[in-house]
């Protein structure tokens, strides 16, 4: 890899500015500061200039400049991601590429059940397209309000819904993509069936824009659920939840949209920095359940099945207390509580160490209580800041260090707490990165538990595609 500490010149500034406009380039330092700090405030890097372009031969051009200066490019996003990807390094020797400006849907076929959009578009605008022609986009989560589809390919976002639609890669029919030379790869199409050669697509999607920037993409659209039906549940532990789910997915089967399971400790910290959210249940219990059905029929007729579902896991003790939303305010009060989390996290005083895992669903249960046990034989105090997919076997196993003081030290030594997990996590031949991906965050945990055979393919794969390193260098690999 280049050596990328010294800083873009003013002349090929010069040129990506005549290429895209003034006002596609950015330099001034109050106009680049959102753009080289991450959303959690763990990262921040210097950048020359944030470029801006308008449309993809923008993009091209810009990388075409780009592959003959040798200048190194940091794609951005909504700038949402939870792992530093799309932050420049501290040197300044990258461009960071803003696909902002790109934020046009370009095309909703409703028969095909396709959406076309440009890399840009916040995931919001695209599920508001998608319902303006009655059609549903499912991807769905927390930061859908800033996120870009581009960084949302790019990560292979999960989210709620996954449990019914799958993740972002599963959502993706096409893409259009400006390769590290300059080169469009013009694959933007609608087509479910296509067995003509490798499946190029994949290889962007999840590649944190390291192989390529993607600037479109064909989606793929679902009918639009006509009901709606949530529930709020206190149980007992993670095995009462799992033997839940099985029992739900008995009454509802593929009705379940979402199945999301969150540890007490995890709502206190939202309660406690999240203004206006309350308990929705009196009482304190250690765990809850948030679960959503949604059906092309009656909106009565689904929530008399999910009040037969649950007085079925009442009755059974599987569930010990409930709440249902009567109407979708209450619904979406509920959602809050579980969206908020993240911001909750975030605004907690003491050390959270954050481990996006996944593991067999059965075998949820028994990985939570094994790596509590494991972290509280080290760290006494700690405090599980559980939350996320149990319907996908993803949690947010999240621990919290009330006497650990965050700091940058703390923050560097998060390898003691996050070994003790991962090394679990290892043993029950799970992912240490579920959903959110590699980016700065998890460089060493790939080189770590990666198998040799699977990072030579990785690297074969970086060297076929961008030679000369010049997408996202530090990134991933
Ligand atoms: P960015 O953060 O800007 O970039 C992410 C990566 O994609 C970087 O590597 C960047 O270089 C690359 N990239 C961005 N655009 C392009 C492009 N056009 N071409 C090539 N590369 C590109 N994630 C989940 O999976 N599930 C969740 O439930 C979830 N909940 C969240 C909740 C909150 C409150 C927040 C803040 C984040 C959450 N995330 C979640 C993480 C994050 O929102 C997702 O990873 C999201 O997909 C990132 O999109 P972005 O546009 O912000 O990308
Ligand atoms: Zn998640």
């Amino acid at each position: 890899m280049n050596d990328h500490t010294t800083t873009v010149s003013a002349s090929v500034i010069e040129k990506i500015r005549q290429a895209v406009g003034p006002q596609g380039v950015l330099t001034a330092a109050a106009d680049l500061d959102p753009y080289v700090v991450d959303w959690r405030g763990v990262y921040r890097g210097t950048t020359a200039a944030v470029v801006r372009p308008a449309n993809t031969a923008e993009v091209a051009a810009v990388m075409k400049i780009c592959a003959e200066t040798c200048t190194p490019v940091v794609p951005q996003g909504g700038n949402t991601g939870m792992c530093g990807a799309s932050i420049p390094s501290a040197g300044g020797g990258e461009i960071v590429l803003a696909l902002a400006r790109m934020n046009r849907v370009l095309e909703v076929d409703p028969l095909n059940n396709t959406l076309t959009a440009e890399a840009g578009c916040v995931l919001a605008a695209i599920q508001q397209a998608a319902a303006d022609a009655d059609r549903l986009f499912p991807l769905s989560l927390g930061a859908e309000g800033s996120c870009q589809i581009g960084g949302n390919l790019s990560t292979n976002a999960g989210g709620i819904n996954v449990l019914r639609y799958g993740n972002t890669r599963d959502l993706v029919l096409g893409l259009e993509v400006v390769l590290p030379d300059g080169r469009i790869w013009k694959g933007l199409r609608g087509l479910r069936k296509d067995n003509t050669g490798y499946d190029l697509k994949h290889l962007f999607i999840g590649a944190e824009g390291t192989l390529g920037i993607i600037t479109a993409a064909t989606l793929k659209l679902f009918p639009r659920p006509a009901a709606n039906a949530t529930a709020w549940m206190a149980v007992r532990d993670p095995e009462a939840a799992l033997q839940l789910l099985a029992l739900m997915r008995r009454h509802c089967n593929d009705r379940i949209t979402a199945f999301e399971l969150i540890s007490r400790h995890s709502l206190e910290l939202v309660w406690q920095h999240i203004p206006g959210t309350r308990d929705p249940i009196g009482e304190p219990h250690p765990w809850y359940v948030l679960t959503e059905l949604a059906d092309a029929g009656d909106e009565s007729a689904l929530r008399a099945d999910l009040e037969r579902a649950l007085e079925t896991a009442l009755n059974k003790e599987l569930v010990v207390d409930a709440v249902i939303a009567e109407n979708h305010t209450q619904a979406q009060a509920l959602w809050h509580l579980r969206e908020s989390i993240p911001e909750g996290v975030r605004q907690a005083p003491a050390m959270v160490y954050r481990h996006d895992i996944a593991v067999a669903v059965g075998r949820i249960p028994e990985f939570i209580r094994e790596a509590q046990a494991a972290l509280e034989a080290r760290f006494p105090d700690v405090q599980l800041i559980c939350f996320g997919h149990l319907g996908d076997g993803n949690l947010h196993y999240n621990a919290y260090l009330p006497d650990r003081l965050r700091s940058d030290a703390a923050a560097r030594d998060a390898h003691d707490v996050t070994e003790t997990v991962y090394d679990i996590v290892q043993q029950y031949g799970g992912s240490f990165s579920a959903e959110h991906g590699i980016g700065l965050s998890k460089v060493a945990e790939l080189a770590r538990y990666k198998s040799p055979v699977e990072l030579d393919l990785m690297r074969t794969v970086k060297h076929a595609l961008d030679p000369q390193g010049l997408l996202n260098p530090g990134k991933v690999l």
